[in-house]
Order: structure tokens, then sequence, then C-alpha cells
């Protein structure tokens, strides 16, 4: 490769090289459980990490290691780990951070997903989310104590595809000397770069934009090797004695990759949600065109907001690439290239209407998910948010009259044909 090679550059060829065994170009996959080790003594020096290596595919394998290595050059990071899924990234993150009893801040415009997690599943590790609002600075910093290990937002907002102020909250995360964690899966690197803002360690659902073809579940969690893991003695499973690896500690013998290693040699060596083999294979193949299909997700989303804006039974469009939005100045300032492809927008009749436009539709398909290559849509009252009183509906962005789309990379006259006839039927 070029020195300081480009972002398409990279997409393709960061981490890979032709196997030196077969000379087999694209990266194979290493399905294979285990690993022979040359002899004892390498053996126990990979047990003891005074050797890089592989062992056993829980805790890492050679497909994995392309897609990880791929991904850490593309967000601009020094080191990046994937597992099974976003969910998994995000429970090994925290684990490395959090003690019980310990909280954190996080956005509250967040993927349903994470705030299941946050809000329920980690009480039981005595882990505990305090919600603030990405647009109110102060939010954040009101709610921060003693005990707060981190910040936590996304880039790009899902679901309503709102931008957020990256620089503004790192900014209060570094006065008070915590980590700055954003989810940049709806955004990706190619739109946004958040280490370059300020961001500590990146988190993506490969699932999504990144595989781009919704064919294989897979996360990855990036360090930014920016963070000092010692300075407070607040994250002592980073600045303290291992018992585990013979008193090691880790951010002393890693430097600015600790926090990756961290995350693998504990957490995913103990919890296991480790991505297969297979997996890492399709997410790679899908990243090397990432750049053309976030360009054409773009182009087509913004074609559709604008068509849908003046169509007589839509009521409004949530999307920060039109220029009358109220998101849009921060879409120019963070992600100059586009506004991503997943938005919501309100039809004039509520939710009869809407569930006769989603079941009208001919080519979109109907499903829980973001980012593939097809159009996708959803009607959040009567699915996702299903549960939610109207008055809870409402304040998630999810009211009865409300429509997401996932605006995929097909022909955008036939993208707008099937919104146009199912309008009309509904
Ligand atoms: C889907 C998603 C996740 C969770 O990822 P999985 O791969 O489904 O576990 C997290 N954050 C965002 C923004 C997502 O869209």
């Amino acid at each position: 490769m070029q020195n300081n090679p480009g972002f398409n550059t990279l997409a393709i060829h960061a981490g890979a090289q032709p196997d030196p065994t077969t000379g087999a170009r694209a990266t194979p996959i290493y399905q294979t459980t285990s690993f022979v080790f040359n002899d004892a003594d390498h053996a126990a020096s990979l047990f003891g990490l005074q050797a890089f290596g592989n062992i056993y595919t829980r805790i890492m394998n050679p497909t994995q290691a392309v897609l990880e290595e791929r991904v850490a050059a593309l967000e601009g990071g020094t080191a990046a780990l994937a597992v099974a899924s976003g969910h998994a990234a995000q429970l090994l993150i925290f684990h490395t951070i959090m003690s019980p009893g310990d909280n954190f801040i996080a956005a509250r415009r967040l993927y349903g997903g994470s705030i299941n997690q946050f809000g329920h599943a980690f009480k039981s590790f005595d882990w505990h989310v305090r919600w603030a609002d990405p647009a109110d600075m102060d939010s954040f910093e009101s709610q921060i104590d003693d005990r707060t290990k981190a910040i936590f937002i996304e880039s790009l907002a899902n679901p309503g595809g709102t931008f957020v102020d990256i620089e503004a909250i790192s900014a209060v995360a570094k006065k008070h000397g915590l980590p700055l964690i954003v989810d940049n899966t709806m955004a990706t690197p190619c739109l946004i770069r958040p280490i370059e803002h300020g961001a500590d360690i990146v988190v993506h659902s490969l699932t999504k934009f990144m595989g781009g073809h919704g064919n294989s579940m897979g996360g990855v969690l990036v360090d930014g090797g920016t963070f000092d893991w010692s300075k407070s003695g607040k994250y002592p499973m980073l600045s303290e004695p291992r018992p585990e690896y013979a008193g090691m500690v880790l951010h002393a013998t890693f430097g600015n990759f600790a926090f990756a290693i961290a995350c693998r040699v504990l957490g995913l060596r103990d919890f296991g949600p480790a991505i297969s083999p297979f997996n890492a294979f399709l997410l790679l193949t899908g990243i090397e065109t990432l750049p053309l299909r976030m360009q054409r997700h773009c182009d087509n989303a913004l074609a559709v907001a604008k068509w849908l804006k003046q169509h007589d039974k839509v009521a409004w469009v949530n999307y920060a690439g039109l220029e009358d939005d109220a998101n849009h100045a921060l879409q120019q300032r963070y992600s100059a290239k586009g506004a991503g492809a997943v938005f919501t927008f309100g039809l004039k009749d509520g939710y009869e209407v809407g569930k006769r436009f989603v079941e009208g539709l001919e080519m979109f398909s109907h499903l829980a998910n973001i980012g593939d290559t097809r159009s996708l849509v959803i009607h959040p009252a009567s699915t996702t948010h299903r549960q939610l009183t109207p008055e809870q509906q409402t304040a998630a962005g999810a009211g009865p009259e409300v429509v997401r789309l996932s605006v995929g990379i097909e022909d955008v006259a036939d993208i707008i044909a099937d919104l146009e006839q199912s309008l009309a039927k509904a």
C-alpha cells in the first residue's frame, strides 16, 4: 500500500495481504477452533501475553484479525476487537470500565436495543445509566459524580437520524476525566470519524451499514488510544495488577492499545461472544464497498426525503440533509458527504394509514433492521414501540403517524415509485 492511503484504499486493503501459504488473494475463512503451538515455550508465552498469537477462536482468529485491523484503520484508532454483535461489543466495553455501583451518562436518543441493555440488563451488574439530552450539555455535566465512569452517545442517532455535537460532549468528558464512547453504527467512518472529534472509544454494530448486506451479525469496538486509564485510579481493570496474568498491569504493558487488549483478554475470553470466522469474512467483504454504498445510500435518501416532503399525504419529514431541517447545520459540520440513509416521516392520517402504507409497499421490506442494500421500512407504533403508551410513543419519536425508512441502493426512481403507489392506496 502507498504511504498514507486514502479511505477507499483502506476499505479494500487495510489489514489484508495474500495468504502466506497458499497465495489466496481474498482473506481466507480460517474455520478452525484452535491453533498448533510451535513448542511448549511458545504456548506458555501466548498464554502469559508475552507473545501475540492465535490460541483458540473464542479469543482470536486470523479472519477476525483482518477485520479488526481494517476497522481500526478506517476509524483512525490504535486497535480494535470484533465480536458477535454490536450489543456484545457494548457489554465488553462497559465490563472493562465499570465496577458494581458505578454509573455512566448516555444520550437519551439511542437505538432501542441500547436503551434496554443500559436501562434494564446492566442493572443486574449494578451498573447504572443516567439519561441526558444530547442537545443540552448541562444535562450531561449536572449528572456526573465520583462514581461516573463514561459518557456514551450515538454520532448519528437512531431512529430519527439526528446529528450530535460530538466535540461539545467531548469537552464535557475531558473536563471530568471521562472517556467518551461513540456508537458510530449509523454514520460509519465513511461519514464521521468520531476519534477526530474527541471520542476515546468507537463502537459499531457491523450488522448494519458496515457489513451492508443484511446477512451477518457482528460488532466491533475501536480503541482510540487517546485516554489515560491510569491517571485517576478509577479504571482498576486497566491500571492495577491482574492476578490471572501474574500481576501484569495492562495499561502499563500495552499503552495506547491497552483498552482493546483488556476487552479481549478479560471480557471476550471470559464472557465468550466471539464472532464466527465466516461472519468476519462476509463483513470484511462488505466493508470493501462501504464508501460506494454509503454515497449511494445518502444520495438516494436525500432524493426520497425531498420527494416525500412535497407529497400531500405527508405531514413532515425529519431528514438532516434537507436545508430547512433543524439538524442541517450540525450535519454540514460533521458529515458533509451526506446525512445517512435512515430517517422518519409523518403521515397526515395516523395509525391505520401508517399500517396500510407499510403493508402496501412492494419493493421495500417490512422488517426490524437498517443498513441493508435493500430499502427497508417499519411502522414503529405497531411494532418496535407497540408496548408504550401513546404519550411515550410520541416522546420517543414513534407516534402513530411515524414511518421509519432505511433507504437502500436500488435505483432511486424505483424506490420513489414504490412509495408513490403505496401512498396512493393507503
Ligand atoms: C443495531 C444497533 C446496535 C446493536 O447491534 P447488534 O449487532 O444488533 O447487536 C447498536 N447500536 C445501533 C445504533 C444499532 O443500530
